[in-house]
């Protein structure tokens, strides 16, 4: 646990939460500020401040409870669709320092701003951007 980690203290118990799941590695809760009917998030209750720090068990995990909680959302709140969100650093819009994942039900005209619209033809080379990108893998 971090000291002064929000998350910390609500994926442990420690503050109270509206908790849709829990077992020993995650608690799902609902987020109190949603951008659509639904809107929750996945938080491990060990401390990683962002996908960069996260251990590989708990990355793959992670993806498996976020599977199960969209087929039962889905089911349960009867959404159009369904996005998985998971913001890294300030630049991305992370706001708490503690790795989550967003599960946010969609549903047709409900007007979330997630538009990842294209930019059209981009000004660099995407070979230099796939050459700097395999140098490193
Ligand atoms: P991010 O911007 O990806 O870091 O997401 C942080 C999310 O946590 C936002 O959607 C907030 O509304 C949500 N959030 C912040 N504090 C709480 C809290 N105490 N309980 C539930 N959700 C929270
Ligand atoms: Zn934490």
């Amino acid at each position: 646990m971090e000291n002064n980690c929000i998350f910390c203290k609500i994926a442990n118990g420690d503050i109270p939460s509206k908790t849709l799941y829990e077992d020993d590695m995650f608690r799902v809760i609902m987020d109190i500020n949603p951008a659509s009917k639904g809107h929750s998030l996945i938080l491990p209750k060990k401390h990683f401040a962002n996908i960069y720090e996260l251990d590989n068990n708990t990355a793959s995990e992670a993806l498996v409870l976020a599977k199960r909680m969209a087929t039962v959302m889905t089911e349960a709140l009867g959404c159009d669709g369904f996005n998985i969100l998971q913001n890294n650093g300030e630049t991305a819009g992370q706001t708490v320092f503690h790795f989550h994942m967003h599960l946010i039900p969609r549903y047709k005209n409900d007007g979330v701003g997630l538009n990842m619209e294209g930019k059209g033809e981009p000004d660099y080379s995407l070979d230099d951007v796939q050459a700097a990108i395999l140098e490193k893998m």
